[in-house]
């Protein structure tokens, strides 16, 4: 028997119209790209949000065209958002650290008609402009006073809406209707598309609305500082219309000094983003002996939260969860929310639970696969590849042919992991990054967590080296902070001390900087080609490969980082 309820499409205006009926008076703060701040009101922004959907109508956009965006977290990509997606087209977010060349990819290959963009990645779109295959129009997103002199002829965003009606008669559609796309980011082969739904969106958004998953409540002040130009920034800027919360964007201010001193004078209680943002934070603050006046909470996602994060807010009051999930999963997929009474306990017994990425959100299914196909059981100790299914799950890529799924319909996440009875998830590496040695595999997570609590390392990133015995073994590559002259012997055996044997890395090197990835995640494939020539030390012992190891792979280290600066090793 059918149900007797209407049948209501769930569309993204449904959370701007709510969100403007019921919190049209809370606050949206931006640190412009142009300098100073911007406040402005939901209700404000909802009439820009009319008046640019009456421009982008008058511009020839129709429902499913693809809006390219390339921009900082602002109130102008807020109204993106919402008007691109509400009249029915699809915002195309794109990140500018991906590379010119994939960029010039998935711009072509969503056919974006027109591309907004902030003053900042001007020099990326003249360079990009005339290879751009699709884009009819692009328009920067600043006023007249701040209009850069440009080699593509672009309309500038304040005139673009300026005079415009501040109604639009925002249609009604399928549910299933595309909203929002953003491409992966390309590590292994060309990026994909991911073309998420208002359906899938706004499940999303409710689900992370809910106490047990972000969290956030109507007294917060929320940060999102995870860029809305991947991943639609953890749906923040739907969940926090929805929640009625305010919202501060940092704009391009991400750096440990701009972030705090927006934290400071917005009163932020609740921010998001990835490790080496809070890394870098966490730095500034404690170099200039600063404390937090309004912080409370820090949502940490996109790669491992390191134990020295969690400590290091800690101190400050500040407590940490974890989220697990990937562009593929719109994103999230769980957090590791705290059981009533954890924050009694001392903060050596919340450590091992907080290092875990947590619990599924409602309509997320988890299953851990083995290599040969067999589902195995959740007793948090059998890993294996982790799988998923839900409705913000994506069903197969963009202009793909290739089915992506299982046969019975579950999505691979190319993550290694386990699952304990209770439903813990504990990501033990990527697939493609895990160690095998001797028939076990090693997790380079945990290496590189037990690293990253030694007081002198900024960054590190464990890879496999090739070993006649053992197949492969570890190397722990680090970043030292400024100024540190540690003895690395004492690095290692700090690490050693930490782990089982047969997770001990064999050597340590040290480079001036860890490359990281277009969503600000350590490279592992620039590190593989630059190392791809080093020796493990029992190796140089047992007559392998000429060298004094270290001189030859300094030679060969330096040559191979002629593109890549920030891949100059330093002596040991
Ligand atoms: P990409 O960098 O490939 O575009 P995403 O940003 O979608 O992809 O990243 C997804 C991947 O990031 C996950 O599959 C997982 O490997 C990693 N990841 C995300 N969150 C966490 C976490 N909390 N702990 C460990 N790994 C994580």
């Amino acid at each position: 028997m059918k149900g007797l309820m209407m049948d209501y499409q769930l569309l993204i205006k449904g959370i701007m119209n709510h969100a403007m009926r019921t919190f049209s008076d809370q606050e949206v703060v931006t640190r412009l790209v142009e300098g100073g701040i911007h406040r402005y009101t939901y209700g404000d922004s909802y009439k820009r949000m009319c008046q640019l959907a009456n421009a982008l109508k008058k511009m020839g956009v129709k429902q499913g065209d693809r809006v390219g965006v390339m921009g900082w977290n602002t109130h102008r990509q807020l109204e993106l958002y919402y008007a691109i997606s509400c009249m029915g087209a699809v915002c195309h977010t794109i990140n500018p650290r991906l590379g010119p060349e994939n960029a010039e990819y998935v711009i072509n290959h969503a056919g974006d008609s027109v591309m907004f963009y902030d003053t900042t990645f001007l020099p990326l779109i003249e360079a990009l402009a005339p290879k751009l295959k699709t884009v009819k129009k692009y328009c920067v997103l600043t006023d007249k006073a701040n209009n850069p002199t440009s080699k593509v002829k672009s309309l500038v965003y304040e005139d673009l809406i300026a005079g415009e009606s501040e109604d639009y008669n925002w249609p009604d559609f399928d549910e299933n209707t595309a909203c929002a796309m953003c491409y992966t980011s390309g590590t292994t082969g060309k990026p994909k598309g991911v073309l998420y739904s208002h359906r899938s969106t706004v499940i999303q958004a409710m689900v992370t609305s809910l106490p047990t998953s972000f969290g956030a409540e109507l007294s917060d002040v929320i940060l999102p500082v995870v860029p809305m130009f991947h991943v639609n920034a953890w749906n923040v800027p739907y969940s926090a219309l929805m929640g009625g919360i305010k919202l501060v964007f940092p704009g391009p201010g991400l750096d440990g000094a701009s972030l705090y001193e927006l934290m400071e004078s917005e009163k932020v209680t609740y921010a998001l983003g990835v490790p080496t943002v809070w890394l870098n934070l966490l730095n500034y603050v404690n170099d200039n002996n600063l404390s937090f006046s309004s912080m409370k909470y820090s949502l940490i996602g996109g790669s491992a939260l390191p134990e020295k994060i969690i400590r290091g807010f800690d101190k400050l009051g500040v407590r940490c969860r974890q989220g697990w999930g990937m562009t593929e999963m719109s994103p999230t997929g769980t957090t590791n929310f705290e059981p009533v009474g954890f924050y009694d306990l001392p903060i050596d017994e919340r450590i091992p639970y907080q290092l875990k990425q947590g619990k599924a959100l409602p309509f997320v299914d988890m299953r851990i696969m083995s290599d040969d196909g067999k589902v195995v059981p959740n007793d948090g100790e059998t890993s294996g590849n982790l799988q998923v299914r839900g409705p913000s799950v994506l069903s197969g890529y963009y202009n793909h042919s290739e089915n992506i799924l299982t046969r019975d319909g579950w999505f691979d996440t190319g993550d290694v992991a386990t699952i304990d009875e209770t439903g813990m998830l504990l990501i033990t590496d990527r697939a493609k990054d895990v160690i095998k040695s001797g028939g076990e595999w090693i997790s380079t997570i945990d290496i590189e967590n037990a690293a990253l609590s030694h007081p002198d390392v900024a960054q590190a990133a464990v890879i496999g080296m090739p070993h006649p015995k053992w197949d492969e073994r570890p190397l722990l590559i680090v970043q030292l902070n400024e100024g540190a002259a540690p003895d690395l012997a004492e690095i290692l055996q700090s690490v050693k001390d930490q782990l089982p044997k047969i997770s001990w890395p064999d050597d340590i090197q040290v480079v001036d900087e860890i490359p990281l990835g277009a969503t600000g995640k350590v490279l592992k494939t620039k590190l593989r080609e630059v190392f791809k020539d080093y020796v493990l030390p029992d190796l140089r012992a047992n007559g392998g490969p000429s060298t004094s190891a270290s001189a030859s792979v300094e030679g060969e280290a330096k040559g191979k980082s002629g593109g890549l600066p920030f891949l100059k090793r330093k002596g040991r």
